[in-house]
């Protein structure tokens, strides 16, 4: 993983400053490009990536509103086709996906042929899918909108849609071409999708970076207010980290990656025992990380300070920072029944100071003394 600053050549591409950051994984590495305004750059930018034969753009109907348009316009020379989604998570299940694969065929899409994901985790997780799987795999780009998925879910490649009996049961292994992210767009996101992409941010800070969770203290104002360069420095240390740590361990397999799921043990089984109506993601990870800290205290690990710290960032970003007791006890329940514990242990990110977190078995007992 690397960051640069763009060579002359791609100078004449953007006048304005643009960040690149480079997912290193052999053949399949890629480059996440990061600017305010790039969306006005993206044909031009995705010239360098060869000739496709057609594109086509998956979006949603939100989004198209808001940046259809401009897309469609930029991508002129590939005269593209638009697939406008209903919003929301309802969408991301298979008969999405086959209705898609009617969609590329009618179309002439083919393994020449460019995907172009424009939106948040919902949108990038089915395009990926649908890529990963169309005649055993066409490259697809992604071009995240939300905040979520600029810091996260669009970068590492994974791709996932959900069965009723579970989220992202259904997915593979498939890293875009390319991410594009327009730092811009996140001015017309509805402000409760900001708290969701700030606390992936807050927990970026916790698992590697002190100077992120340092500035973050210092300017949430200006990030709050979606100030270009403090949006623009945030995600492109938050891209750094995932680029980092997807380059170390892309399939989940030395358990290195799942650093990233601090805070997310206890937050899915929170979302699931809502039947995912009731917290949002941010707010079960919020309460993830605050419980995971309790553990990390009770353990020896970390002190309270650490605890106040992470506190003092959620409170200001609006996530919570506490939960029901009783709620959790019965998140534990289920993590139990599903089988997530390793002989009675279950595996948690524990943080130890801002910046470093460490993987451990915690036995039940730890937990139920804190609960
Ligand atoms: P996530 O990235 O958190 O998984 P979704 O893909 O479900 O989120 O998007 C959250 C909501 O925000 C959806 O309703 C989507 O249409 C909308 N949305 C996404 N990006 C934008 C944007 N840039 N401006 C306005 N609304 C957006
Ligand atoms: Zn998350």
């Amino acid at each position: 993983m690397s960051v640069t600053r763009l060579n002359t050549d791609d100078r004449q591409l953007k006048t304005k400053d643009m960040k690149t950051i480079k997912v290193k994984l052999g053949a399949r590495s890629y480059n996440i490009f990061i600017a305010s305004g790039l969306l006005k750059e993206l044909g031009r930018l995705l010239g360098n990536y060869g000739n496709f034969t057609k594109v086509l753009i998956l979006t949603d109907k939100n989004i198209e509103k808001f940046y259809g348009p401009i897309v469609a316009e930029n991508l002129s020379t590939y005269k593209p086709k638009v697939v406008a989604l209903e919003p929301g998570e309802g969408q991301k299940n298979l008969s999405t996906v086959e209705s898609l694969y009617h969609k590329f065929l009618e179309h002439g899409i083919d393994r020449k042929s460019l995907i172009v994901a424009v939106g948040g985790g919902v949108v990038g997780d089915i395009a990926g899918y649908a890529a990963a799987t169309f005649m055993r795999g066409i490259p697809y780009v992604q071009v995240p909108t939300t905040m979520v998925a600029q810091v996260d879910s669009s970068i590492g490649g994974k791709t996932a849609v959900n069965l009723p009996e579970g989220k992202n049961l259904v997915g593979c292994f498939y890293q875009p071409r390319a991410v594009f992210i327009d730092t811009e767009t996140l001015k017309t996101l509805p402000v409760g999708e900001v708290t969701e992409g700030m606390v992936e941010v807050i927990k970026y800070g916790v698992i590697r970076d002190p100077s992120l969770f340092s500035f973050l203290e210092e300017h949430l104002a200006g990030v709050l207010r979606l100030e270009q360069w403090h949006i623009e420095r945030l995600i492109t240390s938050c891209c750094k980290i995932k680029a980092w740590v997807v380059s170390k361990d892309e399939r989940e397999e030395t358990g290195f990656r799942s650093i990233l799921n601090y805070g997310h043990t206890l937050g899915h089984a929170l979302e699931a025992l809502g039947g995912y109506k009731g917290y949002r993601h941010g707010q079960a990870v919020a309460m993830g990380m605050i419980l995971a800290t309790k553990i990390a205290m009770r353990m020896g690990l970390a002190g309270e300070y650490l605890l106040g710290q992470q506190k003092g960032l959620l409170s200001r970003v609006g996530a919570p920072t506490d939960y029901n007791i009783e709620e959790v006890k019965q998140a534990f329940e289920l993590l139990y029944r599903d089988k997530k514990a390793i002989g009675g242990r279950l595996r948690f990110v524990l943080p130890v100071k801002i910046g470093k977190v460490i993987l451990r078995d915690v036995s039940p007992e730890v937990i139920k003394e804190i609960l």
